[in-house]
């Protein structure tokens, strides 16, 4: 088994080789810097967990001759070629629920953070500057939250957003039932009707820059938008028109189209826009779920 590191320090995942010595294998933590270094680190690997890139792509995978399973360490298949996969007879998997509370955690304070102002609240506080606007606080209860994607994130950042007391709106063409108390209403009603929006949706060819120009333009002047899903689920050009021409309220952001996030990157230094490095799915308990998780399914495939 070899272990794909993206950024941070090389764990040492001793949990994990133990329950994989258990049953004859072994595994490598690596980290590979494009397609060709992860050609060479897992040439003899059966098992593949990707933490982000380089993506196993049909090129990639069809030079790799034992691999039989590839497990996503986290949510979405973004990384993968799954339709390659399929034809090279290797299976792949992912961890999806091991954050869920985390990253509907991490969208309700984004949610907050705007609706409070708290970090330029903070700012403002450190400085000791009393009492000074420009951007205007809103109440949560009695306003209206958007929430597009009702999976299990979506779902979630509903149920908590209506215990804050406001109305919830919910989009999601392919989910038919839910539990969240949201009211069902089409991409356009939400976009119109909501003072604050989050996205949950899966990035795909459907909803690449589901958030463009001419949608970002049926917004109210002051509503907020938070986004935990995919970065390139909104396009970044046209949040950056909108910012600019003040069509916006406020933007809170875990998630980019490019990441780690340029230094010269547009989206910096505004007084309404948030952001957070691509954090939403980070605390220890997520973190050991995701472990159990994949070294679960793995012990498993590896059995059978
Ligand atoms: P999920 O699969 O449970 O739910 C996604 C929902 O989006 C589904 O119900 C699907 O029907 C719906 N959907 C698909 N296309 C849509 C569209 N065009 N419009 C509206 N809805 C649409 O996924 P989840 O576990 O809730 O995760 C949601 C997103 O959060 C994913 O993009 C995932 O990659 C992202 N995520 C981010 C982090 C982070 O660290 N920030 C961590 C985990 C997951």
């Amino acid at each position: 088994v070899v272990q794909v590191e993206y950024v941070g320090d090389l764990a040492p995942y001793d949990e994990e080789k133990a329950a994989l010595a258990e049953i004859g294998a072994d595994l490598t933590v690596v980290r590979a810097a494009d397609a060709d270094a992860l050609v060479e680190a897992a040439h003899d690997a059966d098992v593949i967990w990707l933490e982000w890139t380089p993506h196993l792509t049909r090129d990639v995978m069809a030079r790799l001759p034992r691999l039989g399973l590839g497990i996503r360490w986290g949510v979405g298949y973004d990384q993968f070629d799954v339709a390659a996969a399929t034809e090279l007879g290797i299976a792949i998997a992912n961890a999806p629920s091991y954050c869920t509370e985390d990253v509907a955690e991490h969208a309700l304070a984004l949610m907050l953070a705007l609706s409070r102002q708290v970090v330029l609240r903070d700012r403002q506080g450190q400085q000791g500057l009393w009492r000074h606007g420009p951007v205007p606080q809103r109440r949560l209860a009695g306003s209206t939250v958007g929430v597009v994607g009702l999976g299990r994130i979506g779902s979630r950042v509903a149920r908590i957003a209506s215990a804050f007391g406001a109305e919830v709106l919910g989009y999601d063409p392919v989910a038919t039932t839910t539990e969240a108390p949201v009211r069902r209403v089409g991409f356009e009603e939400l976009l119109r009707g909501a003072d604050f929006i989050s996205v949950h949706v899966p990035l795909s060819d459907g909803t690449r820059h589901l958030f463009d120009t001419d949608t970002l333009a049926l917004l109210k002047p002051h509503a907020a938008l938070v986004n935990t899903s995919r970065g390139a689920v909104v396009s970044q050009a046209a949040l950056v028109a909108a910012l600019e021409a003040g069509r916006i309220g406020g933007v809170a952001l875990d998630v980019f189209e490019q990441e780690p996030l340029p230094a010269d990157n547009p989206l910096r230094g505004r007084d309404n826009v948030i952001l957070t490095p691509h954090e939403g799915a980070n605390s220890p308990q997520a973190m050991r779920d995701l472990r159990r998780e994949v070294c679960g399914a793995t012990v498993e495939w590896l059995r059978t």
